[in-house]
């Protein structure tokens, strides 16, 4: 089809089912200034007819940088020497998450490299148990909600994760272009495992949450509109998606990409039409839309996100947490943070929610009819 219908009516009618892979395309390769408008407003008419008002935050503690892996993209991937590598003490994890609970989040993440020896599994799974002991009150009284994001793991450890009381889990697939895949980690991972462990997640009783990187090297809009199918077709909870930035210090750091401004688009475009093919899901503003450009999370609020995660990790670790490069939020003190943040929800109109874990009403709405 061309795309000649403009009015964010006409686009939440073609989103009333699922489109093809071709429409999905068209709107992705679209320049028109008419037609994004249109998007932009139909995914925010839908956020708000089915998630409402509300912005929810998750503290964001990156805990540690300690990776096993070797992913070509990533600035923490273990043959970068030049990382200075750390743990975040567990005293520290829970001072952070009650300062999180005392400024009302009601949520935090926590993320770190990948690791699966048996003291790192000990580690989360301890610390999970601590934070949620350590943050119930009057007002949370089962205390924050914790969402991990430390990669792979075999269903027995996620069965323990969950057992410890973390109850969403974020698992980005990346990319499900297999070549891409490929062409962007190590043999040691594919994307069966990837696929495999997002349903170990969901089989331990997860919020399952998943995202690609946009504006890859190689990356075309016919992949990127196989990633939102792959979105609606598995039913996930949560996306967490944003602009590829290359490291200096990986194999990727010098490849070509597009434009900052090419690749903002396209991580709004796709926040956009996440929202109208999946509805009433958590969809992120991610830290790497910021980095991009300085008002790219109220870009991706004002298209349809509604999460996201303020830093919490303490300052003198974040120069070391360098996914990508010109990360934001580098040396604000997380009180500073949050100022600026919750201003910035505001100016697009929206709520900071206080004091609720925020979840995903997709995931209540499949668990009761399954
Ligand atoms: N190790 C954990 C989480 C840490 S990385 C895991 O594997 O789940 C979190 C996400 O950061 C990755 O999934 C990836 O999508 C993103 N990321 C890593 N390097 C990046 C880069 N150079 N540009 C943009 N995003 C990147």
């Amino acid at each position: 089809m061309t795309l000649n219908k403009y009015t964010p009516a006409d686009i939440q009618g073609i989103f009333s089912k699922t489109p093809d892979k071709d429409t999905l395309v068209q709107f992705l390769k679209t320049q028109d200034p008419d037609i994004v408008e249109a998007v932009r407003a139909a995914a925010e008419e839908t956020l708000l007819k089915y998630c409402g008002n509300n912005v929810y935050y998750r503290g964001l503690i990156e805990f540690s940088n300690s990776c096993a892996l070797d992913c070509a993209y990533c600035g923490i991937r273990r043959s970068n020497t030049k990382v200075v590598r750390y743990t975040v003490s567990e005293d520290e994890i829970i001072k952070a998450s009650r300062w999180c609970a005392d400024v009302h989040y009601g949520s935090l993440v926590l993320q770190s490299g990948e690791r699966h020896d048996d003291q790192f599994i000990d580690f989360v799974e301890r610390v999970t148990k601590k934070i949620k002991q350590a943050t119930v009150s009057s007002v949370l009284p089962e205390g924050l909600g914790v969402t991990l994001c430390v990669g792979e793991h075999t269903l027995e450890t996620y069965n323990r994760f969950r057992a410890a009381g973390a109850h969403r889990y974020l698992l980005r697939i990346e990319t499900t272009n297999e070549k891409l895949f490929k062409s962007i980690h190590p043999t040691e991972q594919n994307l069966d495992s990837r696929l495999q462990c997002l349903d170990y997640l969901k089989r331990a009783g997860f919020q399952v949450g998943t995202g690609v990187m946009i504006g890859l090297p190689g990356q075309t809009p016919e992949m990127l509109a196989d990633d939102l199918l792959f979105y609606k077709k598995y039913d996930f909870d949560m996306f967490g998606m944003g602009p590829f930035i290359p490291h200096m210090d990986t194999p990727m750091g010098r490849l070509k990409v597009m434009s900052d401004k090419e690749r903002t688009h396209l991580g709004l475009m796709m926040i956009a039409l996440t929202r109208l093919l999946t509805k009433d899901t958590n969809v992120a503003a991610t830290t790497a839309l910021q980095a991009l450009d300085p008002v790219g999370r109220e870009k991706g609020l004002s298209f349809g996100a509604n999460v996201l995660m303020p830093q919490l990790t303490p300052t003198e670790f974040r120069e070391s947490y360098l996914l990508y490069e010109n990360k934001p939020c580098l040396d604000e003190e997380k009180e500073d943070c949050l100022t600026s943040l919750t201003k910035k929800v505001e100016t697009v109109g929206r709520v900071v929610a206080q004091d609720q874990w925020g979840d995903s009403k997709h995931f209540t709405a499949r668990t009761s009819n399954s």
